[in-house]
């Protein structure tokens, strides 16, 4: 009973608002969850409804775990943020990155024989695939809507690991991921990389410094106007 007393005073004293702490020690009233929940909805769906992309997804803000990802159910097609990505991305152009890569992924899982129950599998057998065309398409998604595409570079920067192999894991390389990107940008919305609003951020510097030998290749491949595909490291 005295228990009892205690939660419903710190309730009282905490303005009503229930508060989940999770195993990770995560703390979050439900009036910041619900914010939380809100500010990635109205991205997911800025992004869906500027584009005009008519299949249906949901976008789920999930604060159980500080897990630094995100994902997209072939199932019911529920695109999965998780509260440790959340806590890296500072600004709306990061999330529509991440929302609009996952996008893509939702996007494919429409398509196919039995209302692509396969795309599990496709995805298996070429994953890389998948990821460089969800990170273009995240590009296009980001643009149409209003969000600064360079924004996917800082993003991915800050959050991806770099592997040793790309053919060891399921997703090729971050730097190659991160080039791809750059390239794509700098062919189809040059604009931003000439007038960069991100030139001076810490993470997308990082970029530029880790990246010099990649992009004196970008740049010989443009030099030479060259159709080639570049490898880069
Ligand atoms: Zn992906």
């Amino acid at each position: 009973m005295k228990k009892i007393l205690v939660l419903i005073f710190a309730l009282v004293i905490t303005g009503l608002s229930a508060v989940f702490a999770t195993s990770d020690g995560l703390l979050t009233t439900s009036k910041e969850l619900e914010a939380l929940q809100r500010h990635v909805n109205e991205i997911g769906y800025n992004l869906l409804n500027s584009n005009g992309i008519d299949k249906r997804m949901v976008f789920i803000f999930d604060n159980s775990t500080k897990t630094i990802n995100a994902g997209t159910s072939n199932f019911n097609r529920s695109i999965v943020l998780y509260r440790g990505l959340y806590n890296m991305l500072e600004e709306d152009d990061e999330i529509a990155a991440v929302l609009g890569h996952e996008i893509s992924h939702g996007i494919d899982s429409y398509d196919g024989i039995f209302k692509g129950a396969f795309t599990g599998c496709r995805y298996f057998f070429t994953p890389r695939k998948y990821e460089y065309k969800a990170d273009k398409r995240a590009v296009d998604y980001m643009v149409n809507a209003g969000y600064n595409p360079v924004a996917m570079i800082v993003m991915m920067n800050k959050v991806l690991g770099q592997n040793r192999y790309d053919w060891w894991f399921t997703y090729p390389l971050a730097s190659r991921r991160m080039m791809q990107v750059y390239e794509y940008i700098y062919t189809k919305y040059p604009e931003y990389l000439a007038n960069n609003k991100y030139k001076n951020n810490l993470y997308y510097q990082n970029f530029l410094l880790t990246s010099k030998e990649n992009r004196a290749k970008f740049q010989e491949k443009v030099k030479t106007k060259s159709t080639k595909k570049v490898k880069y490291q």
